[in-house]
């Protein structure tokens, strides 16, 4: 499949991108990916300055982002292929989207999961998470909040809380939508929930939600049932939202970005990096999935496909804290990897989006390097951003004692003063991260040349 920089991607090395299952969705061949990752040697300094120029630009083929991924895992050579990576992203970074990035913040609705992933503090068997539901008007409360901050690409986020993705999330996306148009603000609206049936995107896409974000975690079926334990994750769930007991909720999951886009919904989707010791197979998986979802339904500047760069962080509950100790700290190489995503997938529709997993210099320069996307003032708990508003409402003179009263009420703790609620209420992360607020953000992506655009689409480049 010729492709617009001239290279054939489905010659020689790159995998077939046809559906291989009878439901008629997506599954990656695993066997055939994970023998190119075997064979294919790591590329040396000088080899992959050969490939990046060979590909002047156009995708990678298979065989290549397997050499130089190899090249970046490999001691010896690590530091000089990812100069050469970066490098060679950046230049099609500039191309594609300028110093542009768009900037989103997840709300988070509830940590009331009932699933079970042995890497994340919201799973049900963890008795040391304190839970919390968040009502309707506290989470608009955040949406206006961030949307006076100048985000306009807001994320409800619910774990695998199912009342809450089929009642809740729907009342807001409407609601948030009202909003945008109240405002005139042009925003978007994503969710990232459970792995939901195609009627299910339907109805969301129908409340007025624009994209789903659906982290595979890991696209080997053996490594991903051994982390995600129990649930609907592990399942899988029908149209009436039930869990399909016999299902796959592996293969359910994989076919959820597919599912989406045949609602009409973007697509966000991304695995574990060091999930799977076999990161070149995980990465390979990630890259034929996302070409196969772009060349099969279209992904475009106006209606981009994410892709996501998760990573094992701690939990905010050590005592049950499952991470671990030699999880592989691809830190390091955050940036090159985002540089090898957007160069294995370069184009206006792919918004590779580094995240605040990693400290807030590896995620600038990821986004410098690759990230048309990325987050900003990220709190991970329910209620997250409350802090800050009632700080705005204090310092505007406003009376703070009833939006205080209800959120003691809801974290049922009695007495609490005001500078201890943040705390209170961070415990209730998914998992620790860095926090910065946008403003910080502002200035430190200004300092390495980029520009937040306030707003959700980036402007076509003369030259893409
Ligand atoms: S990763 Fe998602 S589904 Fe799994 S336990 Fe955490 S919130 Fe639930």
């Amino acid at each position: 499949m010729p492709n617009t920089c001239g290279r054939d991607l489905y010659n020689g090395s790159v995998m077939s991108a046809s559906p291989q299952t009878s439901d008629d969705l997506y599954l990656p061949d695993l066997k055939s990916l994970s023998a190119l990752a075997v064979s294919t040697p790591a590329a040396d300094p000088a080899t992959a300055e050969k490939i990046l120029q060979d590909a002047n630009g156009g995708p990678l083929m298979h065989d290549e982002a397997a050499a130089l991924l190899k090249g970046l895992l490999d001691h010896e050579h690590s530091a000089a292929v990812s100069v050469a990576v970066c490098a060679a992203s950046r230049d099609v970074r500039v191309r594609l989207f300028g110093n542009n990035v768009v900037a989103m913040a997840p709300i988070e609705l509830s940590n009331a999961c009932v699933s079970d992933c042995v890497f994340c503090g919201w799973r049900l068997s963890n008795r040391a998470m304190k839970r919390l539901r968040l009502p309707a008007e506290l989470a608009m409360l955040q949406v206006e909040y961030l949307i006076d901050l100048g985000i306009h690409y807001i994320e409800f986020v619910s774990g695998d809380d199912v009342s809450v993705v089929r009642e809740l999330i729907p009342r807001l996306v409407r609601e948030t939508r009202a909003l945008f148009e109240k405002r005139g603000v042009e925003g978007k609206i994503s969710f990232c929930t459970l792995a939901l049936t195609e009627a299910q995107y339907a109805d969301l896409r129908s409340a007025g939600a624009d994209n789903m974000i659906v982290w595979q975690e890991a696209y080997d079926p053996d490594v991903y049932r051994r982390h995600v334990v129990g649930g609907p994750k592990a399942f899988g769930i029908d149209d009436d939202w039930r869990v399909d007991k016999q299902g796959n909720g592996w293969r359910f999951r994989i076919g959820s970005q597919e599912r989406a886009m045949r609602a009409g919904i973007e697509p966000g989707l991304g695995s574990m990096l060091g999930l799977n010791p076999d990161i070149v197979t995980e990465f390979l998986a990630t890259v034929d999935h996302a070409r196969y979802l772009s060349q099969t339904y279209g992904a475009t500047a106006e209606h981009p496909m994410l892709i996501g760069m998760p990573i094992w962080n701690h939990i905010t509950t050590r005592e049950t804290d499952l991470r671990p100790r030699r999880a592989p700290n691809l830190e390091k190489l955050f940036p090159a990897l985002a540089g090898l995503y957007l160069l294995s997938l370069p184009s206006e529709g792919t918004w590779v989006f580094p995240n605040c997993r990693v400290p807030m210099k590896t995620q600038i320069e990821a986004t410098r390097v690759a990230g048309a996307f990325s987050s900003t003032e990220v709190k991970l708990g329910p209620g997250g951003y409350l802090p800050s508003i009632l700080r705005n409402m204090q310092e505007r003179g406003e009376d703070v004692k009833p939006l205080m009263e209800r959120i003691r009420g809801l974290v049922k703790e009695n007495g609490l003063e005001m500078g201890e609620l943040a705390a209170v209420l961070d415990e209730r992360e998914q998992f620790v991260h860095h926090y910065h607020g946008h403003d910080r953000y502002l200035k430190e992506m200004q300092k390495a040349g980029l520009h937040i655009i306030e707003g959700v689409r980036i402007p076509t480049q003369g030259g893409a």
